[in-house]
């Protein structure tokens, strides 16, 4: 039997087929091996649902047997830490950043005093109004520290304005 030659898909080299494989996609380099089970775990656990069930307890073993693997894997790659670092230091920034647009942007433009809520469909001489009295609350109650047991009942007058 003439040998057959394919294309690896992960490193695109021409290889010799072996005859008793069929749908031989990979070379043999343990790279491309790899990879070739990397790709089929990956089809597997998109499309087995018993497989996904037993690779995700598998995992849960493995984690309770090896507790100490995240924080020792921390300490043995510094950058990781540090990446996640600062990661979560743009994921602050933004929120404050969001925190900010949505107070200035929104509650500022509500000014403190009487206000009647009424339904839009009705006819408003007919209609009795509820009144609702809006305060505003300092952003500086909502701060550490000034945290107030009594509620909001005893906001000084000032700050309502
Ligand atoms: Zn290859």
């Amino acid at each position: 039997m003439p040998l057959r030659s394919g294309r690896c898909v992960h490193c695109r080299c021409l290889f010799v087929l072996n005859p008793r494989l069929k749908d031989q996609r990979y070379c043999g380099r343990s790279e491309c091996q790899r990879a070739r089970k990397r790709h089929w775990q990956r089809t597997k656990m998109a499309t087995d649902a018993d497989y996904q069930l037993n690779q995700k307890a598998a995992q849960k073993h493995w984690q309770q047997e090896h507790p100490s693997y995240w924080r020792d894997y921390r300490k043995r790659h510094p950058g990781y830490a540090e990446g996640n670092c600062r990661l979560q230091k743009q994921r602050d920034q933004r929120r404050k950043i969001l925190a900010k647009m949505d107070t200035s942007s929104r509650i500022n433009h509500v000014k403190a005093g009487t206000y009647y809520l009424l339904p839009c469909s009705v006819d408003l001489a007919k209609m009795d109004a509820l009144a609702q009295k809006i305060t505003l609350i300092p952003e500086s109650y909502n701060q550490p520290g000034n945290s107030c047991k009594q509620g909001l009942d005893c906001l000084p007058e000032t700050h309502a304005r």
